[in-house]
Formats: structure tokens, C-alpha cells, sequence
């Protein structure tokens, strides 16, 4: 299939590319990577009147440490994030996870701004960012706001972000270079994961455990989080991974497969990052 045709601009600044927005609303759409943007124009399931490339904004492609943060620009390209030396040293679980996405023409134009707005269930990223705790940093017509991710995602494709927003910057906790674990089953390599756990330990000791493909958007694995934190040892805590979650049924898995591939990855995981 070939796309609805469609205007197309590539804005010399994040102020006229917000402009831009702010004039054509729910017309317009953003193109970072387009790795999920173009398939899903192609399909027809969108057709914008107005393409807005961000993509090549020098403002927003940028890896720098920030007080007891790591700042992200939402455009760094996934090649970007793995071979940072300052992720490698400060927040090595997000480099990890970005190594996992598709293959290297993917990782050479895919976008962790543009995975997270896209906020695909099966993704990688936002579990990393969940995982990590990470803020989500929105600019658009009204200004700037910081939406924890923990609060970004209110369903399956869909967020609190305005249409009139971009994602600008991810801010993530400095972990460091160990504590941290990630587990993709595939199929295939290069394959999107059938379930996934990302692990982090937190600045303050906490572990958080982030799971793909277990509900309508990346979830915690909040009763082995707890189990963790009231002294269990990892065996039993990973048994509880799929408690409380809604894993949905497609042609890989059901349900009951991947609340098994949870409970195993999560205890794979948490072993690797265990100290
Ligand atoms: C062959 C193939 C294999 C893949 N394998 C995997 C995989 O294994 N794991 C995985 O997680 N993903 C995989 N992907 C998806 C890939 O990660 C996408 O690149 C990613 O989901 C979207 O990033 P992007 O920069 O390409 O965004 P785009 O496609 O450009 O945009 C996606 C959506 O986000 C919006 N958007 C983009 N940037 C911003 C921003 N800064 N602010 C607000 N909105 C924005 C766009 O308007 C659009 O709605 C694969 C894709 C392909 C084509």
C-alpha cells in the first residue's frame, strides 16, 4: 500500500516545528524515525494532511548527564543510545535494551522519542524507561510539562500527550553501569519480544521489574516488586510476575504462555542484576 498523500515540512528549529503543530492540530503529525509512523501510513490506519520531520533537529538529539539525571533528546536515534559512553557509564539498561530492536536498520533510524509517543505494548523502550522510573518531558503551544511515566500511558497506542505536544527529552536516574538485566524471548533475532522484563536497581536500593506484551501498555510487575522488598527470595518473587496483569492472546502466545515466559524472565533477570 502507498499512503493518502500528504504535505510534508522539515521545521529548521523545535520552535517552528511547535508552530507548526500548534497551526494544524490534529492535521498534522510527527515524523521522527518512521519506523512505526510510515507502516502505519502505508496501512492507511493514518493519513495526516501535514508530515512534520523532526527528525534531523540538532536540539533534540543529545546524551548528557544533568544533576543526578541522564538527559535524553527525544530524537537520539537507538544506534545513538547503544553506543553511548555516557549511558554505558550512568544508565546502562537503557543502551542494553535499545541492542535488542529490530535490526541495525532500525536501530539507525528509530527514535526513543518516537518509541515512546508510538507507546506500542510490545516495545522495548518504554519498558526500560519504566523500569528506570523515567520523566517524559512534553513542550508544546501551552509550554513545557514533565509527565512521570508512570502516569504517560493511558492505553494501548494512546497517552497523555496533547496532539499539539512533542516529546522533547527523557530524563532518566543516573543507576550506573551494573544492577540492571534484560530479557527478550523471540522467536527469531531481530524479532519484536513475545514478553520481555527489564530489571533496574534504583539509586535508593529499590528493584523495579518492567515487563513488554504483558497488558495494553509496558507494566510493572508490582506484586514481585513487593515480594522483593519485604525480603523474598528471587525464586519465589518471580513467581508472582503475571499477578494483576492482562496478557493478551495472539498468534505467538496466550495468556497463560506468557504469564509463564514472565515468571521465567523475571527470575533470569533478576539473578543477573542481583549484586
Ligand atoms: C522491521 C522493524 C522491526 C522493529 N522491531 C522492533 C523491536 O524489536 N522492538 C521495538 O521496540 N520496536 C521495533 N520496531 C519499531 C521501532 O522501534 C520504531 O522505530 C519505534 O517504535 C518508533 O520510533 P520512530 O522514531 O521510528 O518513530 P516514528 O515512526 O517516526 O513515529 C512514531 C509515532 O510517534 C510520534 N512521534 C515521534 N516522535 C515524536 C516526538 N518526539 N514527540 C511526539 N510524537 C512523536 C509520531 O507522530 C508517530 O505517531 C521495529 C520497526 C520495524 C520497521
Amino acid at each position: 500500500m502507498i499512503p493518502v498523500g500528504f504535505a510534508y515540512e522539515r521545521p529548521e528549529s523545535l520552535d517552528a516545528a511547535i508552530a507548526l503543530l500548534a497551526e494544524h492540530g490534529e492535521d498534522a503529525t510527527v515524523l521522527a524515525g518512521g519506523h512505526s509512523l510510515l507502516p502505519v501510513m502505508k496501512l492507511r490506519l493514518a493519513a495526516p494532511e501535514l508530515v512534520i520531520d523532526i527528525g534531523r533537529l540538532a536540539e533534540l538529539n543529545y546524551i548528557r548527564v544533568d544533576g543526578d539525571e541522564v538527559a535524553v533528546g527525544a530524537a537520539t536515534r537507538y544506534r545513538d543510545l547503544v553506543i553511548s559512553d555516557v549511558l554505558a557509564k550512568e544508565c546502562a539498561l537503557l543502551p542494553a535494551v535499545a541492542r535488542t530492536v529490530g535490526d541495525p536498520q532500525v536501530r539507525h533510524r528509530g527514535t526513543l522519542g518516537g518509541a515512546l509517543a508510538h507507546g506500542d505494548p510490545a516495545g522495548d523502550l518504554p519498558a526500560a524507561v519504566l523500569a528506570l522510573e523515567g520523566t517524559i518531558v512534553l513542550r508544546g503551544p501551552r509550554g513545557t510539562r514533565s509527565v512521570p511515566i508512570t502516569e504517560f500511558y493511558t492505553g494501548v497506542f494512546s497517552s497523555v500527550k496533547e496532539p499539539d505536544e512533542l516529546i522533547v527529552e527523557i530524563r532518566l536516574p543516573r543507576t550506573g553501569s551494573t544492577g540492571w538485566a534484560y530479557e527478550k524471548f523471540t522467536r527469531r533475532s531481530n524479532d519484536w519480544a513475545i514478553v520481555a522484563v527489564a530489571v533496574a536497581t534504583m539509586p535508593d536500593g529499590a528493584t523495579h521489574v518492567a515487563m513488554v506484551n504483558m497488558g495494553s501498555t509496558t507494566v510493572r510487575a508490582t506484586a514481585t516488586e513487593q515480594a522483593l522488598a519485604s525480603g523474598a527470595s528471587i525464586e519465589d518473587a518471580a513467581l508472582k510476575a503475571a499477578e494483576g496483569t492482562d496478557p493478551p492472546t495472539d498468534t505467538h502466545g496466550t495468556p497463560e504462555y506468557r504469564s509463564h515466559l514472565a515468571a521465567v524472565l523475571t527470575r533470569r533477570a533478576l539473578t543477573t542484576a542481583a549484586p
